[in-house]
């Protein structure tokens, strides 16, 4: 009888609280968005770049926002910082492949043109010489009945396999076209290093990629920031090769490329041996430094535990700083948009929410977090010491990348229908005049590229909210163009730039509605939670 009581009382206080919330639901304030994101994307802060005196700027700047609107101190010690411990690592020159068969020649391969890799285990120099092993896709799912494995031991070898997943329409195989989790490449690293292999080589081809070699060159040509090691198992050559080059590797082996792709697209696939080995010299410079997260939060009123746990809302603040191999003038990576949006919308969220009485019954967590560009890396550290925060985030909101283009009539939460939270986004954005959007490229995987998937992977239901294309006084092609525009001219670039005549009116309104979402995730009597059988379902289970 007490706990219904209890239970009734709790409802009424929730309703009472959204009562409260919908009669002084408070107004966000464009101008302070405007302000922030003209700030951090100035040449003052030369771009926020991780590892780079910008990219520390910005954090202080950030913690002393969250301290002026009298938020807690979330971060180690006391403080606004989780300190979040970096390599920067780049594979130097003398770096050397071969690919030695049983019989007759060896190849050696052209670092670059034929071949890229990365040392994950953090040395300056390793040797490696071992059997190549053809492993499909290497993927392990078992909600889908697959196993690209069958037992077979790695420890000691070389993984070579295709980026992707094995080719579905059926949405209930692999989610069909949508690409999973599984077919990413950093998936191929992580499970080949978890199930023992020293190198993996993945193969590159442009379809099954969505981009082309010169990305992939490109991309893994300079330094690259990690993670210290933490115990994560990692490969001593994660690696990826050019298409002819695995051509060559696969005949040298006695196989045919386009069979061996055949036959990975079966459940009755097994590795294949090949009598090739993978002789390779790996240098790397090694670059110890630490970056930081910035951690804020207000704390919730139900004293008798709900306030343990927490609506979290993340935005990334770096950028790619100042590339000094260009000339000054038009060598600052500003990221106005990338993330300065972001990062004004979660210090106007923080500030609204700094301000709200009566506090909810659950408290609000919000993390800026750093090395984004890096590969996800300040929010990947966020999640791995989730345990270590002083309330447990139950729901992570993340915003990057949002244009200053007026009223957005479109909303995307593209991840929200994976979990029990979803009938109230979809009541929500009713409510603020927002149709909800689908992903309009799901095999380009773009859940698992922002940061709110590093707290996903840990269990956390998580989705970023996003403008659609469509806004007030323009047609969806109109929003599609500047889209593109902004894809093709300015994403990633110095070009990134604070405009004068971008209107941030939409803007504040993502901020009311992901505050409406947070309000809503912290008064619900139960805490947000994957459906059965997600990919991540089971995920915090660890
Ligand atoms: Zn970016």
């Amino acid at each position: 009888m007490r706990k219904h009581v209890g239970v009734l009382l709790v409802v009424l206080l929730g309703a009472a609280f959204l009562l409260g919330q919908k009669q002084v639901a408070p107004k966000a304030d464009a101008a302070k968005i405007r302000e922030h994101v003209k700030y951090l994307s100035s040449d003052l802060l030369e771009g926020r770049g991780t590892g780079q005196k910008g990219g520390d700027d910005a954090a202080d700047y950030i913690a002393g926002q969250f301290k002026s609107y009298g938020l807690k101190p979330a971060g180690e010690n006391g403080t606004y910082f989780q300190d979040v411990p970096m390599v920067g690592i780049k594979t130097q020159p003398e770096t050397t492949f071969n690919f030695v068969p049983k019989d007759g020649q060896s190849v050696a391969l052209k670092l670059f043109d034929d071949f890229v890799t990365s040392n994950g285990t953090q040395v300056p120099s390793v040797d490696i010489d071992a059997p190549i092993v053809f492993v499909g896709y290497g993927i392990t799912a078992p909600e889908y009945q697959w196993d690209d494995y069958k037992g077979y031991d790695l420890k000691g070898k070389v993984a070579l396999l295709f980026v992707n997943e094995p080719i579905s329409e059926d949405p209930k195989f692999f989610k069909g076209k949508a690409l999973t989790y599984y077919g990413r490449w950093t998936y191929k690293f992580e499970e080949t290093a978890r199930r023992g292999a020293v190198a993996t080589l993945i193969i590159h081809r442009t379809d099954l990629a969505s981009y082309g070699w010169e990305v992939v060159r490109n991309s893994w040509g300079g330094e690259a920031s990690r993670l210290k090691l933490d115990g994560t198992p990692k490969l001593e050559a994660a690696s990826w090769i050019q298409l002819d080059v695995a051509k060559k590797l696969a005949a040298m082996g006695g196989q045919d490329l386009d069979k061996l792709f055949q036959q990975a697209q079966s459940r009755e696939f097994r590795p294949i041996e090949l009598p090739v080995r993978l002789k390779a010299h790996v240098v790397s410079s090694v670059r110890p430094f630490s970056s930081r997260n910035v951690l804020a939060m207000a704390e919730g009123s139900d004293a008798k535990g709900r306030n343990a746990e927490a609506v979290l809302y993340t935005a990334h603040y770096d950028h790619f700083g100042i590339d000094k191999s260009k000339p000054g003038g038009n060598n600052i990576y500003h990221g106005a948009i990338d993330n300065g949006t972001g990062c004004g919308i979660l210090l106007e969220m923080a500030r609204l929410w700094a301000g709200s009485k009566p506090a909810p019954p659950r408290s609000i967590l919000f993390a800026a977090v750093t090395a984004e560009e890096q590969g996800l890396l300040g929010s990947e550290y966020l999640g791995k010491h989730a345990a270590a925060l002083p309330v447990r985030p139950i729901l992570d909101l993340n915003y990057d990348a949002l244009a200053p283009l007026g009223i957005p009539e479109e909303v995307e939460v593209s991840g929200a229908e994976r979990t029990t939270f979803y009938p109230a986004v979809e009541k929500i954005a009713k409510e603020f005049g927002l149709a909800i959007k689908p992903d309009a490229h799901q095999e380009a995987g773009h859940y698992y590229r922002s940061d709110h998937f590093s707290l996903s992977r840990v269990g956390i239901p998580s989705f970023s909210i996003s403008e659609g294309l469509k806004f007030k006084g323009h047609d969806l092609a109109w929003g599609d163009a500047q889209a593109k525009d902004y894809v093709d001219n300015r994403y990633h670039k110095p070009a990134d730039m604070f405009r004068e005549d971008w209107d941030f009116a939409g803007l504040a309104k993502m901020v009311e509605f992901g505050y409406a979402l947070g309000g809503a995730a912290a008064v619900a009597p139960e805490p947000v939670r994957w459906l059965p059988g997600d990919e991540f379902e089971k995920a915090g289970g660890k």
